[in-house]
C-alpha cells in the first residue's frame, strides 16, 4: 500500500457522504504529501482549500484515516502544494503507477511511497474536454438491469447518429450512466480517432454558456458545440428551470440533429419527469431511444465485485465477495467504495481478509432501508424537491393532483420506511386526519403494482433521501 492508496481509500469514503459537487471543489488536487509516524500532512492547492478542509473537514479524514491505519495516525495537518503530475492521466484521484520509494527512514513506512513526480499525461483529448480512459466497455459489466443501455450505447457506436439518436440514458445514482456515455466516446475515438467528441456535464454546458454570454463570445460556443461529431451530455436533470439554456441546447441539439450527429444525454430520471423542462426538450429527448439503468441484483453485484478485484489485481474469497454484494446493495459506486475499503485495510495491516475481519468493516454499509433514521422533516424536503414544488404546498390545503399525489407519496414513504403510525403521519401532513393517511397509504400501494414509472419515483426518492 502506498499514500496514493491510502489516500484514495480516504477520498473513496469522504466520496460516499459528500455531495458531488463539493467533494470536487475540495478535494480536487489533493494529496498525501508527507507522512510520519503518526502526523499526516495533507497536500492542497491553495490557501482558500487548506482553511476550508481545516475547518469543516478535519475530524472527517482523520476519523477516516485512523480506521484505515489502525489509529496509527493522531495528527493532521495541510500545506498548499501542487500536485504531481499523475503518471497515467487517469482522473483526479487514481493511484499512481511506479513508485519510487519514499525517502522517509522510519521502517514503519518501508511500504509508503511518495507520489510520483512529474510524468507525461496520456489524456484523451476531446478538444478541451477531456474522456476518462477507465471507462470503457470492457469494464462495464452487463446485467439484466442495465442490457438495454448497454445494447442501445453498443448499437450507437456500431452507427453514430443513426437509429438511437437521441439516446436518453436515465436511472438512479451510482449505477453507471456516466461509465456508459464516457465508454461510448472512448470507443468512437478509438474506432476513429479523428471524431470530434464533445463530453460535457449539463453543468459545464450551463457555465460555458453563461460565460460565453458575459464575455460577449457566444459565436465561439456555438462553434464549439454545434459542430461536433457527438454530443455527450450527463446529468441534464440539471437543466430545470434553466430557461435560457434550455433554449441554447434545443438549438444546440437541432443542429445537431439535422446533420445526424449523435447525441447522448443521461438523467437521473425520463425526461418526462424532469420538473420544468420545455415540451419541446421532452419530446426532442423522446424521439429517439430512452433505457433505463437499475440496481444491480446479487449475481451481477459479484460479477461487479470480480471485475473491480481483477482491475486492482487483488483476490477475494468467494465467501467474502458475497458478503460484499449482500451487505451493499444500493449502487455500483457503494460497491466500489466497500470493496475499496476491504482492501485498504488489510494492506495497510499487511493480512488477508477473512470473513470476520471484513464484517465489521462494513457494518456501516446497512441495506438502505435501516441505514439512517430519517426525519420526516427530511423526507418531505426531498419529496418536495424531487417533484419541483413548495414544502409549504405540499403540507397545503390544496387537493391540486400535482400536489396531492407528492404528499400520498410522502405518506406512503413515512408508513413503509419510517413505520410511523397513520396519526403522527396525519400529523406531519399539516395536521390531517389519520383516515387520510390510510387511504394515501393504500392508494399508492395500489398504483405501485402496476405503476412503473411510480416505482423509480420512489426508488429514486429513497436514493436521495438515503444519500443525505
Ligand atoms: P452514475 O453516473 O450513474 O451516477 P457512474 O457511471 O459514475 O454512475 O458509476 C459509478 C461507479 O460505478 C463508477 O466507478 C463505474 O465505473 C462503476 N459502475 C457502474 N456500473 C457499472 C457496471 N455495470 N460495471 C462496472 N462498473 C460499473
Ligand atoms: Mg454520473
Amino acid at each position: 500500500m502506498n499514500t496514493n492508496e491510502l489516500w484514495q481509500a480516504v477520498l473513496g469514503e469522504l466520496e460516499l457522504s459528500l455531495s458531488k459537487a463539493n467533494f470536487t471543489t475540495w478535494f480536487k488536487n489533493t494529496f498525501i504529501s508527507d507522512l510520519e509516524e503518526h502526523a499526516i500532512t495533507i497536500g492542497v492547492p491553495n490557501m482558500f482549500t487548506k482553511a476550508w478542509l481545516e475547518k469543516k473537514y478535519t475530524k472527517e479524514i482523520l476519523r477516516s484515516l485512523q480506521e484505515l491505519t489502525k489509529n496509527s495516525i493522531k495528527q493532521l495537518s495541510y500545506r498548499v502544494q501542487s500536485r504531481p503530475t499523475n503518471p497515467q492521466g487517469m482522473p483526479l484521484f487514481e493511484k499512481g503507477t511506479n513508485p519510487e520509494p519514499s525517502p522517509s527512514p522510519s521502517n514503519q513506512q518501508a511500504s509508503y511511497y511518495q507520489p510520483q513526480q512529474t510524468h507525461e499525461v496520456k489524456e484523451i483529448r476531446t478538444g478541451e474536454f477531456s474522456l476518462n480512459g477507465k471507462y470503457c466497455f470492457e469494464t462495464f459489466i452487463v446485467g439484466k438491469q442495465n442490457e438495454l443501455a448497454h445494447a442501445a450505447a453498443q448499437a450507437v457506436c456500431a452507427q453514430p447518429g443513426g437509429i438511437y439518436n437521441p439516446l436518453f440514458i436515465y436511472g438512479g445514482v451510482g449505477l453507471g450512466k456516466t461509465h456508459i456515455l464516457q465508454a461510448i466516446g472512448n470507443e468512437l475515438i478509438r474506432k476513429n480517432a479523428n471524431t470530434k467528441i464533445l463530453y460535457v456535464t449539463c453543468e459545464r454546458f450551463t457555465n460555458d454558456f453563461i460565460g460565453a454570454l458575459r464575455s460577449n463570445r457566444i459565436v465561439e460556443f456555438k462553434n464549439r458545440y454545434r459542430t461536433v461529431d457527438v454530443l455527450l451530455v450527463d446529468d441534464i436533470q440539471f437543466i430545470t428551470g434553466k430557461e435560457g439554456t434550455q433554449e441554447e441546447f434545443f438549438h444546440t441539439f437541432n443542429q445537431l440533429y439535422q446533420n445526424n450527429k449523435q447525441i447522448v444525454i443521461s438523467s437521473d430520471r425520463p425526461p418526462k419527469t424532469i420538473p420544468a423542462l420545455e415540451d419541446r426538450l421532452v419530446s426532442r429527448f423522446e424521439c429517439g431511444m430512452l433505457a433505463d439503468v437499475g440496481s444491480p441484483d446479487f449475481e451481477t453485484r459479484c460479477a461487479i465485485l470480480d471485475t473491480k478485484c481483477l482491475e486492482k489485481q487483488y483476490s477475494l474469497e468467494r465467501d467474502i465477495l458475497h458478503h460484499i454484494a449482500t451487505v451493499v446493495q444500493t449502487n455500483v459506486r457503494e460497491l466500489e467504495g466497500a470493496l475499496n475499503k476491504v482492501i485498504a485495510f488489510h494492506q495497510f495491516k499487511n493480512t488477508r481478509p477473512t470473513l470476520e475481519s471484513v464484517k465489521p468493516i462494513l457494518s456501516s454499509f446497512q441495506p438502505t432501508s435501516t441505514k439512517k433514521n430519517i426525519t420526516p422533516k427530511q423526507l418531505i424536503i426531498t419529496v418536495a424537491n424531487y417533484f419541483d414544488i413548495h414544502m409549504d404546498d405540499l403540507l397545503g390545503k390544496s387537493r391540486q393532483k400535482r400536489l396531492a399525489f407528492p404528499r400520498q407519496i410522502v405518506m406512503y414513504i413515512m408508513r413503509e420506511e419510517m413505520k410511523a403510525s397513520y396519526p403522527s403521519i396525519g400529523m406531519e401532513l399539516g395536521g390531517r386526519d389519520h383516515t387520510t393517511a390510510m387511504h394515501a397509504y393504500d392508494k399508492i400501494m395500489t398504483c405501485l403494482l402496476e405503476d412503473e414509472k411510480l416505482q423509480h419515483d420512489i426508488e429514486l426518492i429513497k436514493q436521495k433521501l438515503y444519500a443525505l
